[in-house]
């Protein structure tokens, strides 16, 4: 039984100053509730809205990595609910039908998946505003006494990304999700690792089936999880000689289920037509031009670069090139360390374990590419171990201590110094005659002199050039 699905995907727009149609701040996730508000997202009548054409710039840098045309009219409409997140009565967003258009339509995304590439058709991004955030203090709305409503959120701007049904497991939906959300991040749009910053709703069905539309899930793992949870629940019905239903359930993310919803919109519910506030926006040639000529590096073609200039293989380049900003890191921090493939290995392994384990945000690094590239060079020059580099490591990157200074003031570096290495051994071998006598005719007895060496040290000396030493000397 075949699995068809497609999917739309909001994300919100929060690399831009100010609100889709007042200059309200965006960065609500730090402010005070309902401290970013003015008439216009409060909604209050005889307040007029005014386009953020930064939202515009962004949406055409959008369209045009994903291959999408551009329709030359940019035309807001208003689609009429009623809900306590919603004070117009109406969200400000695009519709395609009845002489209104999409910002762009077609397009496509390539998705690597199973060793081989797949195609993911995109039918159209729009532009639209974001509602008010409700949230209800026990958590569950039928078991809170009241609600509350925060309306920092109402009028963020974002952008809706309506996928063709071509996708065919909740892993490739994943795919999907994580390619686009790395561009979105290397487009200055969006920063995907937000909370909040994107939703996803699936259209679900088994071939020959009814479609089932599950709304708003908030995570990658949740969106796997409600897609396999409602492929095996349609699988089970039809097994069983039923048929699905066609309808809109919700994923409930504490019990693992997803849920029919009780409210039913149809697309005639909503009232479609362009808003009165909001004359059309001319698209011209000149302007998507002038956007397509500043488009920054996108992510696949950086992930090519360093599989070419720093032979890195195709997984290092992935996971490197996922952000952004750990992009800018490994090339950074190349300028000071000239070793492509080990930088990426600590890159890869310890230092985005340091960053998950405190919450995965590129806000929690400290450190500045230079001192890591610098704490390998010391690696490399024999200064330090492995071992004292990874212990090193979590105060370079979370506290932006210089290496150099730990090393010194914690008397961590190796003792490579052969002068004070040869003075060591002679050291040990006057204090312990009989096993250098041992020693001249076992030559496993080497072992006990090393140790008493490295023991003096408490560890700190270069292992191999100890043993070096200590064999000329029973040599000579
Ligand atoms: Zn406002």
């Amino acid at each position: 039984m075949r699995s068809i699905i497609g999917i739309e995907l909001h994300i919100q727009v929060n690399r831009v100053g100010s609100k889709l149609f007042c200059s309200c701040p965006t960065n609500y996730y730090s402010a005070e509730a309902n401290r970013n508000t003015c008439p216009v997202c409060l909604g209050l009548p005889g307040s007029l809205p005014v386009v953020n054409y930064s939202v515009i710039e962004k949406a055409t840098r959008l369209a045009l990595a994903l291959s999408s045309r551009i329709s030359g009219s940019l035309i807001f409409v208003r689609k009429h609910y009623f809900y306590p997140d919603l004070p117009k009565n109406y969200q400000i967003s695009q519709y395609d039908r009845a002489g209104m258009v999409p910002f762009a339509s077609g397009g496509y995304l390539d998705i690597g998946f199973g060793g081989s590439s797949k195609r993911i058709r995109i039918r159209r991004i729009n532009i639209e505003e974001d509602p008010a955030k409700i949230s209800y203090p026990e958590g569950d709305p039928l078991k809170s006494p009241y609600s509350l409503i925060d309306y920092n959120r109402s009028g963020m701007p974002l952008l809706e990304i309506v996928t063709e049904a071509d996708m065919e497991s909740s892993k490739e939906v994943r795919a999907f999700l994580e390619k686009i959300l790395t561009l979105v991040d290397y487009l200055d749009i969006c920063d995907p690792d937000l909370e909040g910053a994107f939703r996803v709703d699936a259209n679900i069905s088994i071939e020959g089936g009814e479609r089932v539309e599950v709304k708003n899930i908030g995570s990658l793992r949740d969106v796997e999880k409600a897609i396999n949870y409602e492929l095996t629940r349609q699988r089970n019905i039809i097994r069983a000689g039923g048929s699905v239903k066609r309808e809109t359930r919700h994923w409930d993310s504490a019990r693992g289920v997803t849920v029919t919803s009780r409210a039913k919109e149809y697309e005639e519910d909503y009232r479609y037509f362009p808003d009165p506030d909001l004359p059309p926006i001319e698209i011209t040639k000149e302007f998507i031009d002038n956007v397509s000529s500043n488009m920054p590096e996108l992510p696949w073609v950086r992930a090519e670069r360093f599989i070419e200039s720093y032979g890195l293989s195709r997984y290092e380049a992935n996971v490197l090139t996922s952000r952004r900003w750990l992009a800018d890191y490994f090339e950074n921090a190349l300028k000071y360390y000239g070793n492509p493939s080990k930088l990426a290995d600590l890159l890869i392994n310890d230092f985005l374990g340091i960053v998950n384990e405190h919450g995965g945000s590129p806000r929690v690094v400290k450190g500045s590419p230079d001192k890591v590239g610098k704490l390998l060079s010391f690696l490399d020059r024999g200064v330090i171990s492995i071992k004292i580099l990874k212990q090193i490591l979590p105060d370079v990157v979370l506290r932006d201590l210089d290496p150099e200074e730990i090393i010194r003031s914690r008397g961590l570096d190796v003792i490579s110094d052969r002068s004070v290495i040869e003075k060591l051994v002679d050291e040990v071998f006057r204090e312990n005659p009989k096993a250098v006598e041992d020693a001249k005719k076992n030559p496993k007895a080497i072992n006990f002199l090393i140790g008493k060496v490295m023991a003096k040290t408490r560890g700190k000396a270069h292992p191999a050039i100890v043993r070096e030493v200590v064999a000329r000397k029973l040599r000579e």
